[in-house]
């Protein structure tokens, strides 16, 4: 999978993705990701890329020349100049604010292309008409504003990219974590329990702990200790449904629940 980075600070990338997993998918050839300085496309002495607001306000604006010179550069095409041109496999997205929040779904439909291109804005933003000539996608990494859209980027290329078959050694692992995508049916044992954590469902991830057994007097709960395995995936999916009630009740409503784990909420809230 390919990722172009339309930036003002390409060197920002220099060092983000040069760690673990990421730095190992780019080694191998699964992906390549390269940033575009956004000022080569900038014509004037100054290189300039932004603009006072029309109507007033305060900061400037990414103005929309050097931002389509360097999509086109990229080989994307306006919708002006007919959308049905448009690569299938490619999808534009411009970073804002006040896009569509980025989740583990959002980054699933991502890693099934072939090609992302992101823009990132800076100051108070791009200017619109590069979203409606441009843009397929606008993504908010979360409720908050960034000064620039360069780690929403990152984090758009690190979640989808450990998504993409092959760069996680374990293909499932992907689907063992927070926010998985259920399996197809839920196939549930005698109690009721989920026969396997390989589709979370949209629920949070079950607590980890590692050797030593015990730490500053916490024990490692005695359930992971004696390798009975159903007694330990039972203890798990409650985890996840005591962690998802606790921090983010919300996923509830949507995750894939079995009688047995409604069963469980209802107790865990009556405590
Ligand atoms: N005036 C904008 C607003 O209130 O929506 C904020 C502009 S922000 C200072 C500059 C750039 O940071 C944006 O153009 C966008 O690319 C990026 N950015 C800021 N917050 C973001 C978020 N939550 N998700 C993705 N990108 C964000």
């Amino acid at each position: 999978m390919q990722f172009d980075l339309v930036t003002i600070f390409p060197g920002f990338f220099e060092g983000i993705f040069a760690h673990g997993i990421v730095r190992r998918a780019l080694r191998e050839g699964l992906v390549t990701v390269e940033a575009r300085d956004l000022r080569e496309y900038a014509h004037d002495r100054h290189r300039t890329v932004d603009d006072r607001p029309f109507g007033g306000g305060e900061g400037m604006v990414l103005k929309p020349e050097p931002l389509a010179e360097a999509l086109e550069a990229l080989g994307i095409r306006s919708r002006e100049q007919g959308s049905e041109i448009r690569d299938l496999g490619t999808r534009v997205i411009l970073l804002s604010a006040q896009g569509q929040v980025f989740t583990q779904a959002v980054a699933r439909e991502l890693a099934g292309l072939e090609r992302l291109v992101l823009i990132c804005g800076r100051y108070e933003g791009v200017d619109e008409r590069i979203n409606e000539l441009y843009c397929d996608m606008e993504i908010s990494i979360g409720d908050y504003v960034l000064s620039g859209g360069e780690l929403a980027a990152a984090v758009v290329v690190d979640a989808t990219m450990r998504l993409i078959p092959g760069v996680l050694g374990n293909e499932a692992s992907g689907e063992f974590e927070s926010f998985g995508a259920a399996d197809a049916e839920i196939d549930v044992d005698v109690e009721g329990v989920p026969r396997s954590q390989h589709g979370a469902g949209g629920l949070l991830d079950y607590p980890q702990y590692t050797r030593p057994a015990e730490f500053c007097g916490l024990r490692v709960p005695e359930v992971l200790l004696n390798g009975d395995h159903a007694q330990i995936r039972r203890w798990r999916r409650e985890q996840q449904l005591r962690k998802t009630l606790q921090n983010r009740p919300e996923l509830l409503d949507k995750a894939a629940l079995s009688a047995e784990d409604i069963r469980m909420i209802e107790a865990m809230r009556r405590q």
